[in-house]
């Protein structure tokens, strides 16, 4: 979530929300910023500065212990809500593969995000100690090796109870020797959530845009699985491989029969995916529809199966016990035809970049 300071003249920081001053220093030698109604002062150096009141109204909604990221220019990014309880760690936005589909922009990928470790290792500091759960995230987060493995060990080192999902394309675990330097450093509780796209490179590879990457992929899920790292697999809901869905679980049950979960995903419209929408989307309706042999297939043969992003209207009912709320708060939104709708509550909601780009076909939900 962003939020725009005016006239902001105190320089990039990264900071804790206080809501007063009257705070124990000793707790954390961490940034803090203190939000008033007509001001914010830096605890650092008390540097401070007035705010407006438009000002004062977008921040007011921060709490005590949300993580703040404000640049020079004071456009300020909530790292960290204090009320969700779990963090994201984002490793930046490169990627080694280029998917069709993928919700990031050309520009998230192509952003230099070299020069950023110090400031993960410093959020990373930030976090409350008893967080429960985390996630590791990019564009790939393997991409700085070096800092990656670094985050890795300071995260496992910090929050030895918590549990760790780590978004991956899993290329970098055919690397045994990378690998090897990972389980040193690894979280107990970690899950690797990996996607494959296809059962075969042809359909895998045109996928990604990697030459290369279905092969990588299937042996940095065997390698993890080997050294005892648990995987989910994730199988985004493209038109490119909805015909492919049952072969994908026919290899998943014969070559990788351990896996914890495999979770269908449907599209969030946005970034590569709007620009080769007509190639790619399929909405979530016929999404869910494609999908139901193999999701039978996979419960059939004792697999854990999940729906991520599927509005319940575009489930059989019989399903919805599948379907996760699965987007983020400040991504999910309803239609207008939700208003009427009896299941709105356990409904996770559509994507606000695809509800404007796609119109998904919805309905409202009337139990009889
Ligand atoms: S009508 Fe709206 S709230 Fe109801 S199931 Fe569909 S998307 Fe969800």
């Amino acid at each position: 979530m962003a939020y725009f300071i005016k006239n902001y003249s105190l320089g990039a920081r990264l900071a804790i929300v206080s809501r007063e001053e009257l705070y124990d220093v000793g707790i954390s030698a961490a940034e803090r910023i203190v939000i008033e109604e007509n001001k914010i002062t830096y605890l650092s150096d008390q540097a401070s500065m007035g705010i407006d009141e438009v000002t004062w109204l977008r921040l007011e909604s921060l709490h005590e212990g949300d993580i703040l990221s404000i640049n020079d220019r004071g456009v300020c990014y909530r790292m960290f809500d204090v009320t969700e309880g779990d963090a994201t760690i984002f490793m930046g936005g490169k990627c080694n593969s280029n998917c069709v589909m993928c919700p990031s922009s050309d520009y998230e990928r192509q952003e230099d995000y070299s020069g950023q470790r110090e400031e993960l290792l410093k959020y990373i500091d930030m976090l409350p100690q008893n967080l429960p759960h985390y996630v590791v995230t990019g564009g790939e987060p393997t991409m700085q090796p070096t800092v990656f493995l670094e985050v890795m060990e300071k995260l496992a080192e910090k929050f030895p109870e918590a549990s760790a999902l780590l978004l991956t394309n899993g290329r970098a675990f055919s690397s045994r020797r990378f690998l090897g330097q990972l389980i040193q450093k690894c979280p107990p509780y970690l899950v690797a959530a990996i996607p494959l796209h296809g059962a075969e490179s042809a359909i895998h590879d045109t996928i990604t845009r990697a030459p290369g990457s279905f092969r990588q992929t299937l042996q940095g899920i065997a390698n993890l699985l080997d050294n005892g790292v648990a995987i989910e697999i994730r199988i985004v809901v493209t038109k490119m491989n909805c015909d492919s869905l049952e072969s994908i679980a026919r290899l998943i049950c014969q070559s990788y029969p351990n896996v914890i979960c495999v979770n269908f995903i449907s599209l969030e419209v946005r970034g590569n995916c709007v620009k080769n929408k007509k190639t790619v989307y399929i909405n979530p309706r016929d999404s869910f529809k494609k999908s139901k042999p193999a999701i039978d297939f996979l419960v059939e043969n004792g697999i854990d199966v999940g729906l991520y992003n599927y509005p319940l209207c575009c489930v059989e009912r019989g399903y919805w016990f599948l379907c996760k709320k699965s987007i983020s708060p400040e991504k999910v939104r309803y239609g207008e035809v939700c208003q009427n709708c009896e299941a709105k509550e356990y409904c996770g909601g559509i994507f606000v970049s695809t509800l404007k780009t796609a119109h998904p076909d919805i309905a409202p939900i009337i139990f009889k």
